[in-house]
């Protein structure tokens, strides 16, 4: 059988097989035994009611980070008043003292690696301290298995009862569980129906796809606009060309007229005919004033 010390006076405990609550007959101290230790044995009571609890619950959901629809659309399926087991240890880090909190069971609750004990309000865990309605929820992890993360040195551990309400809901078909600390009403949370999840993602969605629709939209237009100004500038010389013929036809005799039937040399001959109107060289602009003054020929 493993011999046991008090954590508080140092005396060696008289621990019962299948016993893990002990009790130093010396200083009357009550201590939980763990396989590796006697630990100090403290309960935090709670100091929040159900209702509130619902309550502040019902204010995270509505919170401006949640989905918008959480607070209307979620259901309380589950809510469980309890006691979970906690390591506390308190270890003298650089000479300043800090505090560690782990669960000492298994669990996937959120916030349960974080939790704060707030000094003092803990109450030692003997027989006269009623647990009321709330289930208590036993370790199952051994301190021993911290110890080794642990910086600095020790100077005491305790297993502590936290209080907790466990919330578990559903919104839109999906379960989600909130751990609400039942001493200071902190909300703990794992994955939830955040704006930065569901909405935001559909939102997102939308966008994308819509930026998506406009950017090919974007390069079908803009591909469009370049097939079209440059069939514009196309017919524009070649009704340049038209015009230049005739013109040329009706200044008869000039070698111009007959070489025309290159684009370069039409659009030199516009250029030749437009100088005396004083319009500009450049040969877009030639073949815009052509289209312009062809149009009324091409029509008659
Ligand atoms: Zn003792």
């Amino acid at each position: 059988m493993p011999q046991f010390s008090c954590p508080k006076c140092g005396a060696a405990l008289a621990v019962d097989p299948g016993t893990q609550i002990a009790k130093c007959q010396f200083c009357g101290t009550v201590t939980y035994v763990d396989r590796s230790e006697a630990l100090f044995y403290y309960l935090l009571p709670f100091t929040i009611d159900e209702v509130k609890a619902r309550g502040i619950f019902k204010r995270w959901t509505a919170g401006p980070s949640m989905a918008k629809e959480l607070e209307h659309g979620c259901k309380v399926t589950k809510i469980v008043k309890e006691f979970f087991p906690v390591f506390r240890f308190r270890r003298s880090v650089n000479k300043s003292e800090k505090v560690f909190v782990r669960p000492a069971r298994g669990t996937t609750l959120p916030g349960m690696h974080n939790l704060e004990i707030p000094p003092g309000g803990e109450v030692i865990y003997d027989d006269k301290v009623s647990i009321g309605d709330a289930k208590q929820i036993d370790p199952d992890i051994s301190i021993g298995s911290y110890i080794g993360e642990m910086p600095g040195n020790a100077i005491d551990q305790a297993l502590v009862y936290f209080p907790i309400y466990e919330i578990t809901y559903e919104f839109e078909g999906k379960s989600y569980d909130v751990v609400i600390d039942g001493s200071s009403g902190r909300v703990y949370s794992g994955p939830s129906p955040s704006r930065g999840s569901a909405q935001y993602m559909a939102v997102m969605g939308i966008s994308f796809v819509l930026g998506l629709i406009g950017g090919y939209l974007a390069c079908a237009v803009h591909v469009l606009f370049i097939v079209l100004a440059a069939g514009g500038l196309l017919a524009g010389r070649y009704m340049a060309q038209q015009v230049v013929t005739k013109k040329s036809a009706a200044v008869a005799g000039e070698a111009a007229g007959g070489s025309a039937a290159q684009a370069g040399e039409g659009a030199s001959a516009a250029d030749a005919q437009d100088a005396q109107s004083g319009a500009p060289s450049d040969a877009a602009q030639d073949a815009q004033t052509a289209e312009n003054n062809a149009e009324p020929e091409v029509k008659q």
